[in-house]
């Protein structure tokens, strides 16, 4: 069977038509590790380039159980209503390392998966969490460009994804459980320090009082930290997903933020300096992946590990002799 070559225009237009199967085929053309794929990929970004940039882009964290499925469901289910188009993407660190796959469950968002405002796509694999994390940049312009204005970013927050999330979002917002000290829920101090958000979900049932109070206490660590470069003072939420409550009142916080940070151009200043990191990101990836895809390097590093080993030579100077061999 032969296989039909890819046409990276019929990709774009389909996207720029608003075409969910063409912005299937075109994230699949950006994950794609064929390094022919490479320039068609870039072809269908940049057409998509001048459309993208018109959404929202909310990154959304918390360990394994916090509900981030549920919530997601929920809320993509509330923002389809008011007439958004709701893109979900995820990265997912469990992918590059075993590609096995921690947030590969999305059947808690069966009724997102069916509703034609919704896209969801789970996450990309690949050899490291840089070369994922540019899949899923590389992803939300094409998303963008497919008419999606609210772009939702999944990652399990126990590992140094959400940094990556971080990087490529207005919004970062992490789901927090009431009753679990900070240790239990695997939360960094750094990531709540990143959060523009905290929303303690499972506020219900008897689990309702011990929320209220969570909120207090989160209340009171948020505003130790710094002030942030965006003005907003971070704020903490209430929220059952399972029984879709307070699920109105976080797009309202959300609105209050863009306003804001639209207002004191903190948005667009944010975007442009995201733009710039991820130039270098990709550089830094691109650099190691075709250096070690160097045909030859892979045999000079292992017979200069046996010289290293051995004290015959410093491991300076046989980095510099590596190095050499491919910077020639
Ligand atoms: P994820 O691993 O963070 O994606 O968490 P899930 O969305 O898969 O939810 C884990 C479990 O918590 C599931 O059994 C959900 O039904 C439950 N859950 C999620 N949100 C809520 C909530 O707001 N209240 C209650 N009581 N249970 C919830």
């Amino acid at each position: 069977l032969r296989k039909k070559k890819i046409n990276s225009q019929e990709i774009y237009s389909g996207i720029l038509n608003h075409d969910k199967v063409a912005l299937s085929k075109g994230i699949t053309l950006v994950e794609s590790t064929n390094p022919n794929h490479k320039n068609l990929a870039n072809e269908v970004i940049d057409a998509c380039l001048p459309y993208a940039n018109k959404s929202v882009r909310i990154g959304i964290t918390g360990v394994p159980g916090v509900g981030k499925s549920t919530f997601i469901e929920a809320f993509g289910m509330y923002l389809t209503s008011i007439g958004k188009k709701v893109a979900v993407l995820a990265i997912d660190p469990s992918s590059s390392i075993s590609h096995g796959s921690i947030l590969g469950d999305k059947t808690r968002m069966e009724d997102l998966v069916r509703n034609v405002n919704a896209f969801i796509r789970p996450s990309a694999s690949g050899d490291s969490l840089g070369g994922v994390a540019r899949k899923t940049r590389e992803s939300i312009i094409l998303c963008e460009a497919c008419g999606f204005d609210v772009i939702l970013i999944e990652t399990v927050g126990v590992g140094q994804s959400e940094t990556a999330v971080h990087s490529m979002v207005d919004f970062f917002l992490l789901l927090n459980l009431a009753g679990a000290g900070d240790e239990l829920q695997g939360i960094k101090r750094g990531i709540m320090e990143m959060a523009d958000a905290i929303v303690i979900n499972k506020a219900d049932g008897d689990n309702l009082n011990k929320a209220r109070n969570a909120k207090l206490d989160v209340n009171r660590a948020l505003h130790l930290f710094p002030p942030k470069a965006s003005k907003w003072q971070p704020k903490v939420k209430l929220a059952s997903a399972y029984y879709n409550e307070g699920i109105a009142e976080i797009w309202e916080m959300l609105s209050e933020y863009f306003t804001l940070t639209k207002e004191n151009n903190y948005f667009d200043n944010h975007r442009k300096e995201q733009n710039k990191y991820w130039m270098m990101e990709t550089i830094q990836e691109q650099i190691l992946n075709r250096f070690y895809q160097t045909k030859g390097i892979e045999t000079l590093i292992e017979s200069n590990k046996t010289a290293v080993q051995e004290n015959e030579k410093s491991p300076f100077s046989a980095a510099s002799e590596i190095l050499d061999y491919y910077f020639r």
